[in-house]
């Protein structure tokens, strides 16, 4: 059975540690195939080949370096349809949706294109008598990228681009659960004529992990998973004199006040809470009822929900198997749990018929209403396809909810009240908002990131904050002309 092993220097490269993990496929329960686990001196020849690109890639033109950006993204966007295959044969989620997931993170790449811009410096002429004051973003040196398994194409995009435009070099550590999409990615690169050692794919675990947070060649850090790993990588990488941004879990609310348009809000609420099945950190987990609406907007979601195809992402379903068998049946505790607890199961994702092998990881949507707070179905991040919904008596219980809950990546508002919208967006705690929206994940020329333990760090990822995260301010303040500063003084330098 082939192994998947890391990449460095622009090659394949076998490893030492002997160690290997399964790859499954979710929507057969078979194993394909095996990916390598580094030890610390194969994460170690990683480094070694990104501290060694690094500085002939820092010299190389900005003209230079976008050319190979750009000839990036002609190549991803005449064969992405390949990725998505790999994508789903890993992952499970449908190709379509797969498919989104590659557009998404190409968007990055599409931004990173135009990266002369967003590194224009500022320029100050005549700030103190003959004296001039400019200043210049210059890339921090090499990097670590740490992906988790729910998008192993998107979330590695919504830094690489970024990080190899503004001059750095990169490793990129992906889950090990779907590994595939990372070599798919960094051969492409290869072909777009990116030097060896300044992309990088090291696949393992928490070893490999440990020497990217520990390993002093190492200048910064960007970590997406979930939240106790976030903030231990947080806590390591920056105790090791790293710049970390860690984005971690999620529990996204939506709250429906009583003028919502229930249709296309119960839409909007199967969309985002069961497209690949709920394992997505912008996902909808908890609907937020206001007043007497919630009878009917549980039986609109219910009447939705019960309707989609659930089965192998290759053929015609609109969801896929969740990522193994052991999350599948925790997900499904929950469930058990949401019912001991005395919460209503509307729809039951347990019963499931799924159009597919009887060995894949099913699991159908499942609508559960009269969720309290206190309820473990609420409390905890699930990332499956369960719909809580809580019924609440206005907007200030809704608002109160949902910023008493720890995580604050994305909440949404639906509703055809401006004022009541403005409100929720000025008010609510959390680092990205949708009005009427149920996914309101940033476009590129944005940031992403969530608030409270949904990041740990205070920048977010791409738009102007990714490129301040992959670069270091310097501040240049020349004289020139009348070279004579007055001559001795030690005075602290004023200006005149
Ligand atoms: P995970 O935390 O298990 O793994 C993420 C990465 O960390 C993987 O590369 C993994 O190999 C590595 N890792 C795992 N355990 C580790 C340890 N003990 N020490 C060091 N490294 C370790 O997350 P996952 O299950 O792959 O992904 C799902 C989680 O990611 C969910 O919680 C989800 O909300 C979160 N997520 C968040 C965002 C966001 O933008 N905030 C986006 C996508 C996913």
């Amino acid at each position: 059975m082939s192994v998947v092993t890391h990449w460095i220097n622009n090659k394949l490269y076998p490893g030492t540690s002997g160690n290997t993990a399964p790859v499954t496929n979710p929507a057969t329960g078979e194993v394909t195939r095996h990916v390598a686990l580094a030890g610390s001196e194969d994460a170690r020849a990683a480094i070694d080949a990104a501290v060694a690109a690094f500085p002939a890639w820092r010299d190389t033109s900005l003209a230079k370096r976008t050319a190979v950006v750009f000839t990036f993204r002609e190549l991803l966007n005449a064969c992405k349809e390949e990725l998505a295959a790999i994508i789903t044969a890993e992952h499970g989620k449908v190709l379509s949706d797969a498919l989104g997931e590659v557009s998404r993170g190409q968007e990055v790449v599409e931004l990173a294109c135009g990266i002369t811009h967003l590194l224009k410096g500022g320029a100050t002429e005549n700030a103190s008598t003959n004296v001039d004051v400019h200043s210049i973003r210059q890339p921090v040196g090499p990097v670590g990228i740490i992906s988790p398994f729910n998008f192993p194409a998107m979330v590695p995009m919504w830094f690489f681009p970024v990080a190899i435009a503004t001059g750095n070099t990169v490793i990129l550590k992906p889950s090990e659960k779907d590994p595939s999409a990372a070599n798919w990615i960094a051969e492409l690169w290869a072909e777009a004529g990116l030097p060896a050692g300044v992309f990088n794919v090291l696949h393992g675990d928490k070893i490999a992990v440990d020497e990217l947070l520990t390993n002093p060649a190492i200048k910064a850090i960007s970590f997406v998973g979930s939240t106790s790993v976030a903030q231990y990588v947080y806590a390591t990488g920056t105790a090791h004199g790293k710049r970390v941004q860690a984005l971690g879990g999620a529990k996204n609310h939506a709250v429906v006040l009583p003028d919502a348009d229930l249709d296309s809000t119960a839409d909007a609420m199967v969309n985002a809470g069961f497209g690949s099945a709920g394992e997505r950190c912008m996902a909808i987990s908890a609907v937020v009822a206001i007043g007497g609406i919630a009878d009917d907007l549980v039986v609109k979601i219910k009447d939705r929900a019960r309707t989609l195809r659930i089965g192998d992402g290759t053929k015609k379903a609109d969801m896929g198997p969740l990522i193994s068998r052991a999350h599948r049946d925790k997900v499904a505790s929950y469930i058990d749990a949401a019912e001991a607890d005395g919460a209503a199961v509307v729809l039951d994702g347990r019963t499931v018929r799924a159009d597919g092998d009887q060995n894949g990881f099913w699991l159908g949507p499942t609508l559960i209403d009269h969720v309290h707070a206190g309820m473990s179905v609420y409390t905890d991040e699930i990332f499956g396809p369960i719909l809580s919904v809580l019924r609440v008596d206005s907007y200030d219980d809704a608002l109160e909810l949902v910023n008493s809950n720890p995580y604050g990546n994305g909440a949404a508002i639906f509703t055809n009240d401006g004022g009541a919208a403005r409100r929720f967006q000025t008010e609510v705690e959390v680092g990205m908002v949708g009005i009427n929206v149920p996914i309101p994940v940033p476009t590129a020329y944005y940031s992403f990131g969530g608030w409270n333990n949904s990041l740990f760090g205070d920048t977010h990822a791409h738009g102007t904050e990714g490129v301040h995260f992959f670069t270091r301010g310097k501040v240049v303040t020349s004289r020139w002309l009348d070279p004579s500063h007055g001559g001795i003084n030690l005075g602290f330098p004023q200006n005149d």
